[in-house]
């Protein structure tokens, strides 16, 4: 086997690209029964929680509560990914001010910390697993993973899982760059025992076999009860992609990619680019993330 340059790095050292042009003072007004966009939705991303832990993704369990307070006092309506995909489909509308949380990695915080503060709250979530990360869990002293008995009772529970690679979340080198910095699902991998490039033959088998390890681990662990899951979406590591990530999933029959870029999803939105909100930065207070909402509703343009 080549030996590939490969870092392993948690998700924050890229970081979600943060949204420009929300400064301001945050919008009056605003309740249970306002309407600020209809027909789109707005997707939330969030990654870990913690009480202690600093990280550019994590934020404490009581900004994620003040998060999920906002959204019920404002009149936000959190709705499942069975309500996004229907809406999606053209089947069913979705009510306004439509709202879906997501989370991106498969952090343990998010059955010890969301999950409690969801119920709560009456509301559900999706995670998009690093899927092998399911099987050796505890990454380091700091970081744990959901294991898959966590990810299957959770779903039970009406919880929501797709694929986040099988493993192929890390940064590689990249030409030009002097540290790790594309993500190994969009890049080729540079061998430095052989000293080139993998080939773009190598590349693309190797992108098909991680999505396909993905897909076929999910469906086999969330197979179980009432629930009939589809492996249909995906998030891509850093919101990056690139046609031949595109076409593979297109092939093991994914139909809805989410990228990091801020935006509301509209029926028009391009499928493999659905824009998704950062709502899990230590900086965005449930204030901000409200007056992004807003934003991007139109309802209350950005200031320059
Ligand atoms: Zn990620």
């Amino acid at each position: 086997m080549l030996a590939p340059v490969v870092l392993i790095l948690p998700c924050w050292i890229l970081g979600p690209p943060a949204a420009a042009g929300f400064s301001g003072a945050p919008p009056s007004g605003g309740d249970a029964h306002s309407v600020y966009y209809q027909d789109k939705v707005a997707v939330l991303m969030f990654h870990h929680l913690d009480e202690t832990f600093r990280s550019p993704v994590t934020i404490t369990p009581r900004q994620f509560e003040d998060d999920l307070a906002m959204l019920k006092a404002k009149g936000y309506h959190v709705i499942s990914m069975e309500q996004f995909r229907a809406w999606l489909e053209g089947k069913a509308p979705v009510p306004p001010n439509a709202v879906l949380l997501t989370f991106d990695d498969g952090y343990d915080s998010f059955r010890t910390i969301a999950v409690p503060r969801l119920k709560k709250y009456g509301m559900t979530a999706t995670n998009f697993l690093i899927v092998s990360f399911a099987e050796r869990p505890r990454r380091s002293a700091a970081l744990s993973y959901l294991d898959w008995q966590a990810i299957e009772n959770l779903y039970r529970e009406g919880f929501d899982f797709y694929s986040h690679t099988y493993n192929m979340h890390d940064l590689v080198m990249v030409r030009g760059c002097p540290h790790p910095c594309g993500s190994a699902l969009t890049h080729r991998l540079y061998l430095s025992d052989r000293h080139r490039m993998e080939t773009t033959q190598a590349y693309r088998r190797r992108i098909q076999e991680d999505l396909f390890a993905a897909k076929q681990a999910l469906e086999q662990h969330l197979s179980a009860g009432e629930r009939r899951h589809e492996e249909r979406f995906f998030a891509y590591p850093y919101g990056e992609t690139n046609a031949d990530v595109v076409a593979v999933l297109k092939e093991l029959g994914y139909r809805w990619m989410f990228t990091t870029r801020p935006g509301l999803v509209t029926r028009t939105s391009d499928p493999v680019r659905l824009p998704r909100i950062n709502a899990g930065a230590p900086d965005i207070t449930a204030e901000k993330l409200e007056q992004r909402l807003r934003s991007l509703a139109g309802r209350h343009p950005a200031l320059p």
